[in-house]
């Protein structure tokens, strides 16, 4: 999504002159586009900021300036105090309402000019955290950021669900899809501008309701159906969902859409149902390993990924063996899995019994060492097939390509680099930890175009 979001950025600054920098040492402009989720991620936010100063600092002892940004959902979340503690930063805009970055930009002009006269420094301290009433989409241009054949399309924004360790509610705001029409629109001038691939993005994707132009409400199933039917739609992708909205129809568009791929990003995050219930997920475990089951026997060779919390309040060693053995029994292709991270103002961050560090790293060791045998155990599993893999970048290796297969395992293998943004047969030789080694079949550029 923050990819997505950057890209966006960058596309509504394009008519103003703006271009991408390669470094913040060739940049007039800085956004820091940035993560709440955790508490890491967050303060990182502040180091980095630091860094952006000194350049800033440098920049006008030389007799230049650098704007600096900071946008995201830090930006949501703390507003104000992004510039109170640090005031070199010109401009705070929330995920909501990155379309009025241009406006944003000419008022800290505007602010930087006054300020610099009287010598009072160093940021303009301009703000937008509104949630506001119009939606940004309706405000960005054309996007532009396809990759390699590949590209973003954000469908869903927010989420309803206040999971009771989760920021995302308070900072990206109340759950909102994109009208189907917009979003189909969208699709074709990303397949105009060569993407063959489309992964449709949302906080909680699989809740899509997004109005048709007949007045109807579309599900993501039928969504992805009307996709499929776009010429030049080779692959199509979603994340991410949420156990609760993944319906009988969606199940179904797995096993009869061809370009959707054998591949569900599914978060769980504990296998225990006392947990869960205090999570305020409004699933349990049986609901999850029955969607298992039914998602499986649409699509036998579906991949299936998810996202664990381990040390959760309250969380104990009957509960943390619960997610072990949930993790047994289903078996997933990959995972992410986080300690518990205390977030301001969520309500886990005022329950009772918070669980020690220690305790937290050696249940996310543990965790973390099952699934790992597990990824590498699906990687191996694939050994000796011959799948179509889409390209998306060299390798480190001089002549090496890196791609994906259906079931989003990265490749290495050697080829043309013409071959970037294409799909290309190709033998997976041997499986490994996080990737597997492949040979392309179809061999040429030639024979792949
Ligand atoms: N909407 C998705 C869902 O319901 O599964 C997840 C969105 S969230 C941006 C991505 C992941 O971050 C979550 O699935 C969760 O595992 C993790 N996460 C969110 N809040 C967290 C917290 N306070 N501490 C640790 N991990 C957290
Ligand atoms: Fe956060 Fe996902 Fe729960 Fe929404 S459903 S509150 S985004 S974890």
């Amino acid at each position: 999504m923050n990819v997505y979001d950057s890209d966006r950025m960058a596309d509504v600054l394009r008519p103003l002159g703006y271009a991408l920098a390669a470094t913040p040492e060739q940049a007039d402009l800085v956004v820091l586009n940035t993560c709440h989720i955790r508490e890491h991620a967050s303060e990182k936010v502040y180091s980095e900021l630091g860094r952006m100063r000194d350049l800033k600092v440098e920049r006008r002892a030389e007799g230049g300036d650098l704007t600096i940004a900071v946008a995201g959902c830090v930006a949501q979340a703390e507003g104000k105090e992004i510039s109170r503690r640090q005031p070199a930063v010109d401009i705070v805009v929330g995920p909501q309402a990155y379309h009025r970055l241009p406006q944003l930009l000419a008022e800290a002009e505007r602010k930087a000019a006054i300020l610099k006269a009287g010598k009072r420094l160093p940021g303009a301290g301009v703000l937008d955290t509104e949630f506001p009433v119009e939606s940004k989409f309706d405000h960005l241009p054309a996007p532009l950021g396809v990759r390699a054949g590949s590209a973003f399309l954000s469908i869903q924004e927010g989420c309803d669900k206040f999971c009771t360790f989760c920021v995302v509610p308070y900072t990206r705001g109340a759950e909102y899809s994109r009208p189907a029409a917009r979003v189909l629109a969208e699709a074709r001038q990303l397949v105009d501008a060569g993407a063959i691939e489309i992964t449709l993005l949302g906080q909680n994707v699989n809740a899509y309701h997004g109005e048709a132009e007949d007045g109807s409400t579309w599900s993501l199933a039928r969504l992805i159906r009307a996709l499929a039917e776009i010429e030049g739609v080779a692959r199509i992708r979603y994340t991410t969902s949420h156990p609760r909205d993944m319906d009988d129809d969606l199940i179904a568009v797995h096993g009869e859409v061809r370009q959707l791929m054998p591949y569900l990003h599914l978060p769980v995050q504990s296998g225990s149902d006392r947990i869960l219930a205090a999570m305020n997920r409004q699933h349990g475990r049986d609901l999850f390993l029955g969607l298992v089951d039914r998602l499986r026997t649409a699509r036998p060779d579906l991949a299936l990924s998810s996202d664990f919390i381990v040390g959760f309040p309250g969380e104990s060693d009957a509960d943390f063996d619960d997610t072990m053995r949930l993790v047994e029994q289903v078996g997933f292709a990959s995972a992410f899995s986080f300690k518990y991270s205390r977030r301001p103002g969520t309500p886990g961050a005022a329950m009772g019994e918070q669980v020690p560090e220690a305790v937290k790293s050696a249940r996310l060791s543990a965790l973390q060492a099952l699934l790992g045998r597990q990824a590498r155990a699906f990687n191996e599993s694939k050994a000796g097939l011959i799948v179509p893999v889409l390209f998306a970048e060299p390798g480190r290796k001089p002549g090496q390509l890196i791609g994906k297969t259906p079931w989003l395992q990265s490749v290495f293998a050697e080829g043309d680099a013409r071959l970037i943004g294409r799909i290309a047969e190709t033998r997976l030789v041997e499986g490994h930890a996080n990737s597997l080694a492949g040979e392309i079949v179809t061999g040429t550029y030639e024979a792949a175009a």
